[in-house]
């Protein structure tokens, strides 16, 4: 790439850069069972999306991703998929992308691994340079992609950012595009995890079993609805003879109590146990579980977050916007439950919340690309073509792992 002409811009709070020339960004994401790939214009510090192509491998018979049916699909899907990409946009050696960003980690290795040996490939042979992305920052960064029928303007430093996706539940704190802190974590398994197997577990079906849940929840009755909202399940003393507690709020285990974690395996474990009174309709009892899970799984996510903000309020004083991400950040109980929530606990009038377009919530290519240019353009560096995929890469480690190198 040949010069760049810079000038220092104040943006998000932080002292930036921003290009002068136009360029274009091509990224890949193959962390898990999505294969994407998008092509991005950049110009003046603004990005717009040209196209992006995504593929997922379909698990529904397997009941989850097996990661070596992953590797496999990767390795048979990205090269004809962006094939097929390239002939559509003419890209060619002798029209290449002048970047090229793709997933680092964390992540299925051998999933990451397909897509960073093909992107290093195509860096090697367009002489293009590479930047390797942390998904999670993807995730972080969607949200400051703005499109012109938003009125939101993009979230501003420090913000917060609920990530919640198949593959993890965190609260993040991110004071700097490096800077970021993981305020809650999931000792167990992640939301979205949670969502699907207690769906399966009720016979819903599909790739997507907690949009699933989601779709089979808004389709009950205004009256079935109000029902099961009234019935408490903090003990067996209802109906169903369903018991159903937040997680960490159990009088056995006082200290879990203070615990500022999320924890999702008791979902699925409580369903597993659970056999309704004899004599009950089928139908009816399916319905009554799924509203609880999805509610419930919900209320502990709010829970928590209000927890951590009554531990360390200071922490949270300068934050004005909080992004929702991640698959499940599409799903509109929790987008409604999260502003409820954290409007009442920081009672904040200027509180921006930030939902990412659906499509930009899910695992895909777009995020990977505004993260990298993120990367290229403010912390000034690109990746060595010698890396490889990190399995697990903690966010507040973001600059502290190899293969970083000044982009000058
Ligand atoms: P990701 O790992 O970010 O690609 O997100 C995938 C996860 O999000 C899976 O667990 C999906 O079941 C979940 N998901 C997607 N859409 C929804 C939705 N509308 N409601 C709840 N969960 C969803
Ligand atoms: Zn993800």
């Amino acid at each position: 790439m040949g010069m760049l002409k810079v000038m220092l811009w104040r943006s998000n709070g932080a002292v930036g850069r921003v290009f002068r020339r136009r360029y274009r960004v091509l990224a890949i994401e193959s962390s898990c069972d999505d294969a994407c790939i998008a092509l991005l214009d950049r110009k003046d510090g603004k990005t717009t999306v040209i196209d992006q192509v995504k593929s997922t491998l379909n698990s529904v018979a397997a009941g989850g991703v097996i990661p070596t049916e992953a590797h496999g699909f990767h390795q048979y899907q990205i090269a004809s998929q962006a094939s097929q990409f390239f002939q559509k946009h003419k890209i060619s050696s002798q029209n290449s992308p002048d970047l090229i960003c793709c997933t680092r980690g964390p992540g299925m290795v051998g999933s990451l691994s397909a897509g960073l040996q093909f992107a290093k490939g195509l860096s090697v042979a367009w002489d293009k340079p590479l930047v390797g992305v942390h998904h999670m920052l993807g995730h972080l960064m969607i949200a400051s992609l703005t499109s012109e029928s938003q009125t939101n303007p993009p979230p501003r430093f420090p913000f917060l950012s609920l990530l919640c996706s198949g593959g993890h539940t965190m609260l993040v704190l991110s004071e700097s595009l490096a800077k970021h802190q993981v305020l809650v974590n999931t000792v167990d398994i992640a939301c979205g995890d949670a969502l699907d197997k207690c769906a399966r577990k009720l016979g819903l079906k599909g790739n997507m079993l907690g949009k699933e849940l989601e779709t089979f929840v808004n389709s009950f009755s205004k009256e079935e609805l109000d029902e099961f909202t009234k019935i408490k399940t903090h003990t067996r003393d209802n109906p169903f003879n369903f018991q159903l507690k937040l997680p960490m709020r159990s009088p056995k285990h006082p200290r879990n109590a203070e615990s500022v974690q999320f924890s999702f395996a008791s979902f699925l474990s409580t369903l597993d146990a659970y056999s309704p009174p004899p004599g009950m309709e089928k139908s009816k009892v399916t319905k009554f579980l799924a509203f609880k899970v999805q509610q419930k799984i919900f209320e502990h996510i709010v829970d928590r977050i209000k927890l951590a903000v009554d531990k360390n309020e200071t922490l949270f004083a300068n934050v004005n916007d909080i992004v929702l991400s991640g698959g499940v950040a599409s799903n509109s109980t929790l987008r409604r439950m999260l502003k409820d929530g954290l409007n009442d606990k920081m009672k904040r009038p200027n509180l921006n919340f930030h939902f990412p377009e659906i499509a930009l919530c899910t695992d895909n290519a777009i995020m990977i690309g505004v993260a990298g240019i993120e990367i290229y353009e403010n912390l000034n560096v690109v990746s060595d073509l010698s890396i490889t995929p990190i399995r697990k890469w903690p966010l507040d480690q973001l600059l502290d792992v190899d293969g970083w190198t000044s982009r000058s």
